[in-house]
């Protein structure tokens, strides 16, 4: 409320939390989902009267490899790879990969479309340039490019955020 950013309040923005957590099929680790590296973490808990809880994680019927920090090989971690882009392109959805936003494109006061730079993967070499119009554009590059994207583009906040 602060920053009038009324529509992100926790209680407003749950029910869309819960929404993405069915559809990733988040669920808290069952006890054959917890390691012995874990029960040894629960002993010392327990040992030091520390409160502890089992984590909760994005996975439909884990095969307990351990290979989740370096991407999961059986598609069982429900990441957006198997879940929200396949999901998208069956809707129609076109995925650029390789390509990278250079600047959001504004008309009268409203984004418009992105400009964006296309590049090889195996070099790295630039080979071409990429313009796309559209009605409504999202910006979610993460919490340190979105912003940079925003000042690129010469669309800082207004309110002077
Ligand atoms: C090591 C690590 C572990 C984590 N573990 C957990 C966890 O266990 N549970 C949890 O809930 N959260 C975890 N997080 C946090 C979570 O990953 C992030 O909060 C979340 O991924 C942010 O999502 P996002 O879509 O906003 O941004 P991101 O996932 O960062 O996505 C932004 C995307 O934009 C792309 N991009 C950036 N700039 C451009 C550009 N100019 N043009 C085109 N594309 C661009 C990036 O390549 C990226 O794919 C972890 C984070 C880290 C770093
Ligand atoms: S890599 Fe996949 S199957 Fe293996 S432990 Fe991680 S989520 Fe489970």
């Amino acid at each position: 409320a602060k920053y009038g950013l009324d529509n992100l309040s926790a209680e407003k923005f749950r029910p869309y939390l819960d929404t993405v957590a069915d559809q990733l099929q988040i669920h808290i680790n069952e006890a054959h989902e917890i390691n012995a590296c874990a029960h040894k973490v629960i002993q010392g808990c327990e040992k030091m009267q520390f409160s502890w809880k089992p984590a909760q994680r994005n996975v439909k019927q884990c095969a307990l490899t351990g290979h989740c920090l370096a991407g999961c090989p059986s598609d069982r971690k429900m990441s957006s790879l198997v879940t929200h882009l396949p999901w998208a392109a069956a809707y129609g959805a076109r995925i650029f990969s390789d390509t990278e936003v250079v600047k959001v494109r504004t008309r009268n006061g409203r984004a418009s479309g992105v400009e964006a730079r296309v590049t090889d993967p195996d070099s790295g070499a630039h080979v071409a340039d990429m313009q796309v119009d559209a009605d409504l554009v999202v910006l979610a590059a993460g919490a340190i490019h979105s912003p940079l994207i925003m000042q690129r583009s010469g669309v800082e906040d207004r309110s002077g955020q």
